[in-house]
């Protein structure tokens, strides 16, 4: 029996559900029950009827699985799984924000850990930030954490002034606006799909014909009618749309924008997680219970 069938059969074995982000390697998507960005694995996650889930992600995805199914088993196949941005906030310094203003609300991106969700008003994603903001009070004073480029592009598209963390993710941070003139230059005819959390978002957002979260960009390939694509994000979305597409040409905007956290979990991983019922990754009740408001009124909107 190969690798990928003895993940099956064990899923089947352990009752378990395998949900895979759009950035894991084709492999491991291919094992995936459900395969999606933040917001779809989080939706899932919240329905699903099996009793272990195993997230092929990073942490905060595991946190977010924990936080909506307190009952269930959710494992992570590398507990390294981390992520850059996430760090960058802390919960007490949302406290801090909100000490100062009383009166104001937190924004929390999904990118970010179970302590500071369980501090934040509403969380959110990339696929529906402008959404979730355009939802709070016009004239609430808003924090927005941790990912600045997201922020902007939100500011810019719904016309809310937010008060921005400085934080980024170190793979996205670094498109740039020069990254994409370059990818323009060598492929004139490309389309260029972004992903809100690049850094040429404090550059110019007019470089991208669309700014897209990892599903929309799926989306867009599928109804566009355009055979070339520049895909502004971590590679692994590259490895999905070509497997999709196989005659349309996408290219990446370098073979450097790789998260090393993402890639952490390979077969192997998740066969030994699923047999060994590792790594589990289990909210703390009182933190749980904060965090599932936030992440529960973002599930809401549709
Ligand atoms: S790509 Fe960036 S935001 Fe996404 S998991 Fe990796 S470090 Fe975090």
């Amino acid at each position: 029996m190969n690798i990928q069938a003895s993940i099956r059969a064990l899923k089947a074995e352990r009752n378990a559900a395998i949900l895979a982000h759009n950035y894991q390697t084709m492999d491991v998507q291919e094992v995936g029950d459900h395969v999606g960005d933040s917001l779809y694995l989080a939706r899932v996650a919240s329905r699903l009827e099996e009793k272990v889930i195993l997230l092929a992600g990073v942490r905060f995805m595991a946190e977010t699985a924990s936080v909506l199914c307190p009952e269930k088993t959710i494992i992570i196949p590398d507990l390294e799984a981390g992520c850059s941005l996430a760090g960058m906030i802390k919960s007490r310094e949302i406290r801090a924000w909100k000490d100062k203003h009383s009166d104001g609300g937190g924004v929390a991106y999904v990118n970010t850990t179970a302590e500071v969700k369980a501090e934040s008003d509403i969380c959110c994603t990339s696929a529906n930030a402008c959404q979730v903001v355009s939802s709070l009070p016009e004239n609430a004073r808003i924090l927005f954490v941790p990912d600045y480029s997201l922020g902007l592009y939100v500011q810019r598209k719904t016309g809310r002034k937010l008060d921005l963390w400085p934080g980024f993710c170190h793979v996205h941070a670094d498109i740039t606006g020069d990254v994409i003139r370059e990818q323009k230059r060598l492929h004139p005819e490309a389309r260029v799909l972004m992903h809100p959390e690049c850094g040429c978002m404090s550059d110019s957002m007019d470089l991208a014909d669309e700014v897209l979260s990892t599903s929309g960009m799926l989306k867009a390939c599928e109804r566009s009618t355009d055979k070339e694509f520049i895909i502004a994000t971590e590679n692994g979305m590259v490895e999905q749309l070509r497997a999709a597409h196989p005659d349309k040409v996408f290219h990446p905007v370098g073979e450097w924008a790789v998260c090393e956290y993402m890639k952490l979990h390979n077969l192997e991983k998740i066969l030994s997680s699923l047999k060994n019922l590792e790594f589990v990754v289990k909210v703390p009740g009182d933190i749980a219970e904060r965090a599932r408001r936030p992440i529960e009124r973002m599930l809401a909107l549709s």
